[in-house]
């Protein structure tokens, strides 16, 4: 899939848009969702122009891609969840009900979370 540059991710990569910023270094931005569905619901997106996690993993460095999993570690305990759970999320294309298409990693805590189901 071609990366859409005028996606809502890209356009507050380019501060076009407003966010909640939680977190953003020379990879990374993290923000709250707008529409969170736990008491802690981060978004932690890569700053370069990748649609999921299939682009992601095959043409990202290794800098970039531990920057991003480091980052989504390292706020989910600055938000206190470690101790007692949370859960990383990455939704992938049409099957994965990927609605934005710039890759993000959520992060779901604060309360316990329904059972995973596919
Ligand atoms: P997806 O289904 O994994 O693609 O989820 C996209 C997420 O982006 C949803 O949880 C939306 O609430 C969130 N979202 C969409 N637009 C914005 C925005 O402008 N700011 C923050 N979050 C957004």
């Amino acid at each position: 899939m071609t990366y859409d540059p005028n996606n809502v991710f890209a356009r507050i990569l380019r501060g076009e848009i407003p966010c909640k910023k939680v977190y953003e270094d020379e990879f990374v931005l993290a923000f709250h969702d707008i529409n969170p569905l736990a008491p802690t619901h981060i978004l932690v997106i890569p700053k370069g122009a990748y649609v999921s996690m299939n682009d992601f993993t095959a043409k990202a460095s290794d800098a970039e891609i531990a920057a991003l999993f480091r980052t989504v570690g390292r706020l989910a305990a600055e938000a206190g969840l470690a101790e007692d759970g949370w859960r990383m999320l990455a939704n992938i294309g049409a099957n994965g009900h990927q609605e934005v298409p710039h890759l993000h990693v959520h992060i779901f805590g604060g309360r316990k979370l329904g059972h995973m189901l596919p």
